[in-house]
């Protein structure tokens, strides 16, 4: 049973970066308001999770941390309101690090805690808590020592868990996410209206009041496919694509389809070596868009792919035409 969570951990959990998305789109699926990371070791030896979601009762908690156990499949895959539903990270986790949950449902007068460390389940026990859910993974990968050997050291590792925070914070505005961490990479991001000044506002600050200053609203539809966001103008540009933000029905995705797209659109005003900063999101039919083919990649798979691209090319195009540039 601890081999099959360690190959799945395999599978979900490439890094300590792996985590943090797990556990914050847990964090936000229990409806939180609030979320506050920490790490230690560039998130090897410690990743802490604090929010105030709805908690996890005591006698749920063995389940929590049970393989294919999730609170939260619907009878329609397509139709996937929530981020997580395959009930694998936490079992993963567990199997890999040393994982603790503390958690008290906001009608609990009292809390509570499970322990796994490489896969070994502790019996829960009653703990002092707040309303809401701890998490702490310690000491990940101890249990698969060869794992360890792929990690790229604590400051890459540190941010690419400040990248993943950045990117799915820009799909919930008005959650508060803070990070603190033992490198020099800190977030804070107050809460904002989920309206589009609050977006902006959001957007400035994870990807610079400069961007949000030097960029060009967009909002095109075709066939159905919604684009919104914002888009560089060519004076505006980085080294390289780090900075494109792209979210497909609230997901943040890193997709060749997209990125290509996002090239062709500035291929006459930008060098090749240039990239465009943006923050865009598409919405179409969950049923016209797969965005779940592998669990911890971010790539898409549309049903009209075509459809996707020339609106990305033609909307940005035509967004940098009526700007002047
Ligand atoms: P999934 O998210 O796919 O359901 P996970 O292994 O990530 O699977 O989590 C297992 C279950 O644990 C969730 O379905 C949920 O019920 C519970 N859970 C995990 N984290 C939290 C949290 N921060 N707040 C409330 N419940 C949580
Ligand atoms: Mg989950």
């Amino acid at each position: 049973e601890n081999v099959i969570n360690q190959i799945a951990a395999g599978e979900v959990i490439e890094r300590p970066a792996s985590v943090v998305k797990e556990l914050v789109e847990n964090a936000l699926d229990a409806g939180a308001r609030r979320i506050e990371l920490a790490t230690a070791g560039g998130g090897l030896t410690l990743i802490r999770v604090i929010d105030d979601g709805s908690g996890i009762p005591a006698e749920e908690l063995p389940l929590a941390v049970s393989r294919h156990c999730t609170s939260k499949l619907g009878d329609n895959i397509h139709d996937i309101r929530t981020l997580g539903f395959r009930g694998e990270a936490l079992p993963s986790i567990g199997s890999v690090a040393r994982l603790s949950l503390r958690s008290r449902p906001r009608d609990a007068d009292s809390a509570a805690e499970i322990v796994v460390e490489g896969g070994k389940v502790s019996p829960v026990r009653p703990v002092a808590a707040n309303h809401g859910t701890i998490v702490e993974v310690r000491d990940l990968f101890f249990a698969t020592p060869a794992r360890l050997k792929f990690m790229k050291g604590e400051r890459a590792e540190a941010s690419a868990i400040t990248d993943v925070v950045k990117r799915i914070s820009l799909a919930f505005p008005s959650v508060r996410f803070t990070l603190s961490g033992s490198d020099r990479s800190t977030l804070d991001l107050p809460a904002v209206p989920e309206d589009g000044e609050g977006l902006l506002r959001r957007i400035g600050h994870v990807l610079g009041t400069d961007f949000a200053e030097n960029a060009i609203p967009i909002d095109a539809e075709r066939g159905g496919v919604h684009l919104t966001g914002y888009a560089s103008i060519p004076a505006y540009s980085r080294g390289n694509a780090l900075h494109q933000y792209v979210y497909v029905n609230g997901r943040p995705v890193r997709d060749k389809l997209i990125a290509s797209a996002i090239r062709a659109a500035y291929v006459d005003v930008l060098p090749r070596d240039r990239h465009a900063v943006t923050a865009l999101f598409i919405r179409l039919d969950p049923e016209l868009v797969d965005v779940n083919v592998h669990p911890a990649k971010a790539d898409v798979r549309f049903r009209d792919p075509g459809l996707v691209r020339g609106l990305l090319v033609g909307a940005i195009r035509q967004a940098l035409g009526t700007s002047g540039t």
